[in-house]
Protein backbone atom coordinates (compact mmCIF):
# COMPACT_ATOMS: atom_id res chain seq x y z
CA UNK A 1 0.00 0.00 0.00
CA UNK A 2 1.37 3.31 -0.83
CA UNK A 3 2.13 5.85 2.08
CA UNK A 4 -0.93 8.31 2.48
CA UNK A 5 -0.11 11.69 0.53
CA UNK A 6 0.26 14.71 3.01
CA UNK A 7 -0.99 17.88 2.99
CA UNK A 8 0.93 20.58 1.00
CA UNK A 9 1.01 24.25 1.04
CA UNK A 10 1.76 26.40 -1.45
CA UNK A 11 1.64 30.86 -1.45
CA UNK A 12 -0.33 31.89 -4.42
CA UNK A 13 0.00 35.66 -4.17
CA UNK A 14 1.64 37.77 -1.37
CA UNK A 15 -1.13 36.44 1.58
CA UNK A 16 -2.55 34.21 -0.40
CA UNK A 17 -1.57 29.96 0.34
CA UNK A 18 -3.18 27.24 -1.44
CA UNK A 19 -3.44 24.40 1.34
CA UNK A 20 -3.78 21.20 -0.33
CA UNK A 21 -5.09 18.34 1.40
CA UNK A 22 -5.75 14.77 0.75
CA UNK A 23 -9.44 12.99 0.15
CA UNK A 24 -10.25 9.46 0.20
CA UNK A 25 -12.35 9.98 -2.62
CA UNK A 26 -12.20 8.34 -5.91
CA UNK A 27 -11.60 10.85 -9.14
CA UNK A 28 -11.03 13.91 -6.55
CA UNK A 29 -8.22 13.07 -4.49
CA UNK A 30 -7.43 16.45 -3.09
CA UNK A 31 -9.24 19.52 -2.26
CA UNK A 32 -7.91 22.67 -1.17
CA UNK A 33 -8.17 25.18 1.78
CA UNK A 34 -7.38 28.94 1.32
CA UNK A 35 -5.49 30.64 3.59
CA UNK A 36 -5.84 34.88 3.00
CA UNK A 37 -3.66 36.97 5.68
CA UNK A 38 -5.45 39.65 7.39
CA UNK A 39 -3.16 42.02 9.15
CA UNK A 40 -2.06 40.23 11.84
CA UNK A 41 -4.87 37.63 11.86
CA UNK A 42 -5.71 34.88 8.91
CA UNK A 43 -9.19 34.26 6.94
CA UNK A 44 -8.88 30.18 6.28
CA UNK A 45 -11.42 29.70 3.52
CA UNK A 46 -12.71 25.97 4.01
CA UNK A 47 -10.98 23.18 6.10
CA UNK A 48 -10.98 19.63 4.15
CA UNK A 49 -12.40 16.69 5.19
CA UNK A 50 -12.35 15.21 8.52
CA UNK A 51 -10.53 11.83 8.28
CA UNK A 52 -8.16 10.55 10.25
CA UNK A 53 -5.22 12.92 10.86
CA UNK A 54 -6.83 15.54 9.15
CA UNK A 55 -6.22 18.52 11.48
CA UNK A 56 -2.37 17.24 11.14
CA UNK A 57 -2.67 17.67 7.57
CA UNK A 58 -4.12 20.86 7.79
CA UNK A 59 -1.43 22.02 9.80
CA UNK A 60 1.48 20.18 8.06
CA UNK A 61 0.29 22.84 4.77
CA UNK A 62 0.06 25.54 7.11
CA UNK A 63 3.41 24.90 8.12
CA UNK A 64 4.86 24.60 4.74
CA UNK A 65 4.07 28.56 3.87
CA UNK A 66 5.17 29.60 7.47
CA UNK A 67 1.68 29.59 8.89
CA UNK A 68 -0.05 27.91 11.94
CA UNK A 69 -3.72 27.44 12.85
CA UNK A 70 -2.88 29.60 15.86
CA UNK A 71 -3.09 32.31 13.68
CA UNK A 72 -6.44 31.78 12.27
CA UNK A 73 -8.62 34.17 13.23
CA UNK A 74 -12.03 33.42 11.07
CA UNK A 75 -12.83 30.23 9.56
CA UNK A 76 -14.78 31.11 6.76
CA UNK A 77 -16.61 28.08 4.44
CA UNK A 78 -18.05 28.62 0.86
CA UNK A 79 -20.61 25.63 1.28
CA UNK A 80 -21.41 22.70 3.28
CA UNK A 81 -20.10 20.15 2.05
CA UNK A 82 -17.98 17.73 3.91
CA UNK A 83 -14.61 18.24 1.72
CA UNK A 84 -14.89 22.00 2.91
CA UNK A 85 -17.03 22.49 5.83
CA UNK A 86 -15.79 18.59 7.44
CA UNK A 87 -13.09 19.92 10.20
CA UNK A 88 -15.08 23.09 10.98
CA UNK A 89 -15.98 21.84 14.00
CA UNK A 90 -12.28 20.70 14.88
CA UNK A 91 -10.96 24.17 14.05
CA UNK A 92 -13.33 25.90 15.57
CA UNK A 93 -12.58 24.35 18.91
CA UNK A 94 -8.98 24.34 18.01
CA UNK A 95 -8.41 28.31 17.54
CA UNK A 96 -11.48 29.62 19.24
CA UNK A 97 -12.13 31.67 15.54
CA UNK A 98 -15.84 32.75 14.65
CA UNK A 99 -17.50 30.81 12.10
CA UNK A 100 -18.50 32.43 8.66
CA UNK A 101 -21.33 30.30 6.53
CA UNK A 102 -24.12 30.56 4.50
CA UNK A 103 -27.72 29.85 6.50
CA UNK A 104 -29.00 27.22 3.96
CA UNK A 105 -27.50 24.31 5.30
CA UNK A 106 -30.21 21.92 5.98
CA UNK A 107 -28.36 19.86 3.39
CA UNK A 108 -25.14 19.40 5.44
CA UNK A 109 -27.25 18.83 8.80
CA UNK A 110 -29.25 16.33 7.12
CA UNK A 111 -26.14 14.34 5.80
CA UNK A 112 -24.47 14.75 9.19
CA UNK A 113 -27.45 14.62 12.21
CA UNK A 114 -30.16 12.37 10.66
CA UNK A 115 -28.07 9.22 8.66
CA UNK A 116 -31.26 7.44 8.69
CA UNK A 117 -32.96 10.67 7.29
CA UNK A 118 -30.26 10.98 4.26
CA UNK A 119 -29.97 7.49 3.62
CA UNK A 120 -34.09 8.02 3.15
CA UNK A 121 -33.62 10.81 1.00
CA UNK A 122 -31.17 8.62 -1.69
CA UNK A 123 -33.44 5.91 -1.57
CA UNK A 124 -36.25 8.34 -2.67
CA UNK A 125 -34.58 9.82 -5.42
CA UNK A 126 -33.14 5.82 -6.76
CA UNK A 127 -37.08 4.81 -6.45
CA UNK A 128 -38.18 7.96 -8.10
CA UNK A 129 -35.43 7.66 -10.73
CA UNK A 130 -36.41 4.10 -11.68
CA UNK A 131 -33.75 2.05 -9.83
CA UNK A 132 -35.32 -0.94 -8.93
CA UNK A 133 -35.46 -1.57 -5.20
CA UNK A 134 -33.42 -4.74 -4.64
CA UNK A 135 -29.95 -2.89 -6.44
CA UNK A 136 -31.15 0.30 -4.76
CA UNK A 137 -31.55 -1.40 -1.26
CA UNK A 138 -28.00 -3.16 -1.76
CA UNK A 139 -26.08 0.62 -2.81
CA UNK A 140 -27.56 2.17 0.41
CA UNK A 141 -26.35 -0.56 2.26
CA UNK A 142 -22.97 0.71 1.39
CA UNK A 143 -23.66 3.90 1.84
CA UNK A 144 -25.12 3.35 5.26
CA UNK A 145 -21.48 2.37 6.73
CA UNK A 146 -19.34 5.29 4.76
CA UNK A 147 -18.24 7.82 7.55
CA UNK A 148 -19.91 11.51 7.04
CA UNK A 149 -16.53 13.33 7.28
CA UNK A 150 -18.32 16.03 9.07
CA UNK A 151 -16.65 16.11 12.66
CA UNK A 152 -19.35 17.52 14.35
CA UNK A 153 -22.29 19.60 12.92
CA UNK A 154 -21.17 23.21 14.04
CA UNK A 155 -23.80 26.20 13.19
CA UNK A 156 -22.06 29.76 12.02
CA UNK A 157 -21.26 32.58 13.99
CA UNK A 158 -22.09 35.08 11.23
CA UNK A 159 -24.33 34.15 8.18
CA UNK A 160 -22.03 34.44 5.29
CA UNK A 161 -24.55 35.87 2.51
CA UNK A 162 -24.38 38.02 -0.45
CA UNK A 163 -22.94 41.99 0.08
CA UNK A 164 -21.05 40.71 3.40
CA UNK A 165 -17.25 42.06 3.10
CA UNK A 166 -14.26 40.79 5.30
CA UNK A 167 -11.13 43.20 5.45
CA UNK A 168 -7.97 41.48 4.12
CA UNK A 169 -4.28 41.69 2.44
CA UNK A 170 -5.99 40.89 -0.68
CA UNK A 171 -8.17 44.15 -0.44
CA UNK A 172 -11.71 43.61 0.93
CA UNK A 173 -13.27 40.29 -0.04
CA UNK A 174 -16.31 40.45 -1.00
CA UNK A 175 -19.79 37.59 -0.67
CA UNK A 176 -21.66 36.62 -3.45
CA UNK A 177 -24.54 33.96 -3.29
CA UNK A 178 -23.83 31.36 -5.94
CA UNK A 179 -26.30 28.01 -4.94
CA UNK A 180 -26.81 25.31 -7.36
CA UNK A 181 -23.76 23.13 -6.70
CA UNK A 182 -25.46 23.50 -2.77
CA UNK A 183 -27.85 25.36 -1.01
CA UNK A 184 -25.48 27.08 0.88
CA UNK A 185 -22.85 27.75 -1.84
CA UNK A 186 -21.15 31.23 -1.95
CA UNK A 187 -17.85 32.76 -3.42
CA UNK A 188 -16.15 35.35 -2.32
CA UNK A 189 -14.15 37.90 -4.90
CA UNK A 190 -11.52 40.23 -3.96
CA UNK A 191 -12.13 43.63 -6.21
CA UNK A 192 -8.74 45.32 -5.83
CA UNK A 193 -6.48 42.23 -6.57
CA UNK A 194 -9.21 40.71 -9.27
CA UNK A 195 -8.68 36.94 -7.23
CA UNK A 196 -12.06 35.25 -7.20
CA UNK A 197 -12.31 32.32 -4.17
CA UNK A 198 -14.66 29.49 -6.18
CA UNK A 199 -15.01 26.66 -3.89
CA UNK A 200 -16.77 24.62 -6.38
CA UNK A 201 -19.26 26.74 -8.46
CA UNK A 202 -16.17 27.13 -10.89
CA UNK A 203 -13.65 24.87 -11.12
CA UNK A 204 -10.51 24.29 -13.17
CA UNK A 205 -11.61 20.81 -14.38
CA UNK A 206 -15.29 21.41 -15.18
CA UNK A 207 -17.08 18.81 -13.05
CA UNK A 208 -20.76 19.42 -12.32
CA UNK A 209 -22.76 18.33 -8.99
CA UNK A 210 -26.05 20.06 -7.96
CA UNK A 211 -27.76 19.13 -4.51
CA UNK A 212 -30.75 18.21 -5.82
CA UNK A 213 -34.22 18.61 -4.07
CA UNK A 214 -33.56 21.35 -1.43
CA UNK A 215 -34.19 24.00 -3.69
CA UNK A 216 -36.80 24.39 -6.86
CA UNK A 217 -34.22 24.36 -9.40
CA UNK A 218 -30.30 24.20 -8.46
CA UNK A 219 -29.92 24.49 -12.62
CA UNK A 220 -31.61 27.84 -12.56
CA UNK A 221 -29.25 29.19 -9.48
CA UNK A 222 -26.39 27.47 -11.20
CA UNK A 223 -26.45 29.28 -14.19
CA UNK A 224 -27.35 32.56 -12.15
CA UNK A 225 -24.48 32.41 -10.35
CA UNK A 226 -22.30 31.66 -13.36
CA UNK A 227 -23.60 35.41 -14.64
CA UNK A 228 -22.74 36.65 -11.33
CA UNK A 229 -19.13 35.51 -11.11
CA UNK A 230 -18.84 36.37 -14.85
CA UNK A 231 -19.82 40.20 -13.94
CA UNK A 232 -16.95 40.40 -11.77
CA UNK A 233 -14.34 40.25 -14.35
CA UNK A 234 -12.35 38.50 -12.31
CA UNK A 235 -8.24 37.78 -13.22
CA UNK A 236 -7.65 34.92 -11.02
CA UNK A 237 -9.83 32.02 -9.53
CA UNK A 238 -8.86 29.57 -6.87
CA UNK A 239 -11.24 27.10 -6.52
CA UNK A 240 -12.02 23.79 -4.08
CA UNK A 241 -10.29 21.82 -6.42
CA UNK A 242 -7.15 21.61 -8.53
CA UNK A 243 -4.77 24.51 -9.58
CA UNK A 244 -5.82 28.23 -9.83
CA UNK A 245 -6.77 29.52 -13.61
CA UNK A 246 -6.55 32.48 -15.17
CA UNK A 247 -9.39 32.24 -17.50
CA UNK A 248 -11.85 32.73 -15.99
CA UNK A 249 -14.32 33.71 -18.45
CA UNK A 250 -13.59 30.59 -20.63
CA UNK A 251 -14.09 27.98 -17.76
CA UNK A 252 -17.23 29.97 -16.84
CA UNK A 253 -18.28 29.54 -21.02
CA UNK A 254 -17.29 26.12 -20.28
CA UNK A 255 -20.07 25.47 -17.47
CA UNK A 256 -22.91 27.00 -18.99
CA UNK A 257 -22.44 25.34 -22.57
CA UNK A 258 -22.24 21.64 -20.78
CA UNK A 259 -25.38 22.37 -18.96
CA UNK A 260 -26.94 23.48 -22.11
CA UNK A 261 -25.45 20.36 -23.85
CA UNK A 262 -27.09 17.93 -20.91
CA UNK A 263 -30.42 20.06 -20.80
CA UNK A 264 -30.74 19.25 -24.83
CA UNK A 265 -29.66 15.79 -24.47
CA UNK A 266 -32.16 15.29 -21.82
CA UNK A 267 -34.93 16.79 -23.84
CA UNK A 268 -33.71 14.76 -27.46
CA UNK A 269 -33.96 11.64 -25.03
CA UNK A 270 -37.76 12.17 -24.62
CA UNK A 271 -38.90 12.52 -28.28
CA UNK A 272 -39.87 8.70 -28.54
CA UNK A 273 -41.09 8.02 -25.56
CA UNK A 274 -41.23 8.88 -21.59
CA UNK A 275 -38.38 7.76 -19.84
CA UNK A 276 -37.36 7.74 -16.26
CA UNK A 277 -34.31 8.90 -15.18
CA UNK A 278 -32.29 6.44 -14.91
CA UNK A 279 -32.97 5.30 -18.70
CA UNK A 280 -32.22 8.38 -19.83
CA UNK A 281 -28.49 9.00 -18.12
CA UNK A 282 -26.77 6.97 -20.87
CA UNK A 283 -28.01 9.70 -23.14
CA UNK A 284 -26.79 12.10 -21.63
CA UNK A 285 -23.57 11.37 -20.24
CA UNK A 286 -22.37 8.56 -22.61
CA UNK A 287 -22.51 5.85 -20.32
CA UNK A 288 -24.90 3.63 -18.23
CA UNK A 289 -24.92 4.40 -14.31
CA UNK A 290 -22.97 2.82 -11.96
CA UNK A 291 -22.96 2.05 -8.29
CA UNK A 292 -20.20 4.70 -8.10
CA UNK A 293 -21.91 7.82 -10.79
CA UNK A 294 -25.20 7.11 -9.49
CA UNK A 295 -25.20 9.00 -6.61
CA UNK A 296 -24.28 12.47 -8.27
CA UNK A 297 -25.44 11.70 -12.11
CA UNK A 298 -29.39 10.76 -10.64
CA UNK A 299 -29.72 14.12 -8.73
CA UNK A 300 -28.18 15.70 -11.90
CA UNK A 301 -30.69 13.97 -14.32
CA UNK A 302 -33.28 15.36 -12.06
CA UNK A 303 -31.84 18.67 -12.02
CA UNK A 304 -32.46 18.83 -15.43
CA UNK A 305 -35.94 17.41 -16.08
CA UNK A 306 -36.88 19.66 -13.11
CA UNK A 307 -35.64 22.67 -14.55
CA UNK A 308 -37.09 21.61 -17.92
CA UNK A 309 -40.37 21.35 -16.45
CA UNK A 310 -40.50 24.73 -14.62
CA UNK A 311 -39.71 25.81 -18.20
CA UNK A 312 -42.58 23.94 -19.65
CA UNK A 313 -40.65 21.36 -21.68
CA UNK A 314 -41.33 18.27 -20.00
CA UNK A 315 -43.82 16.86 -17.53
CA UNK A 316 -43.65 13.76 -14.99
CA UNK A 317 -45.91 11.19 -14.59
CA UNK A 318 -46.56 8.12 -12.57
CA UNK A 319 -48.75 5.32 -12.16
CA UNK A 320 -49.14 5.33 -8.16
CA UNK A 321 -47.50 6.42 -5.53
CA UNK A 322 -44.67 3.95 -5.15
CA UNK A 323 -44.16 3.83 -8.88
CA UNK A 324 -40.85 5.41 -10.64
CA UNK A 325 -41.68 8.88 -12.38
CA UNK A 326 -41.74 9.25 -16.33
CA UNK A 327 -40.79 11.86 -18.10
CA UNK A 328 -42.22 12.80 -21.21
CA UNK A 329 -41.79 16.17 -23.68
CA UNK A 330 -44.54 18.68 -23.00
ZN1 LIG B 1 -18.99 20.68 -3.05
ZN1 LIG C 1 -15.59 20.01 -3.13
Amino acid sequence: MSRPELGRGERILPGLFRLRLPLPWPGVPHCNAWAVRAGDGLILVDCGMHQDGSLDQLEYALTQVGLTLDQVTHLVITHAHADHYGQAATVVARTGAPLWMHPDIDHARAGYGDPDGALARRYEIGRQSGVPDRPLRSFLEHYRDLPSGIAAFVAADHPLTGGVTLESDLGPLVVYDTPGHAPSHVCLFAPESRVLISGDHLLGRVSLYFDYGWTPDPIAEFLGGLDTVEALDARLCVSGHGRPFSDVDAHIRANRDLVQERLRATLAGLADMPLTALELVPGIFGEPLTPITASWRLPETLSYLTHLERAGAVRRERDGPEDAERWRQA
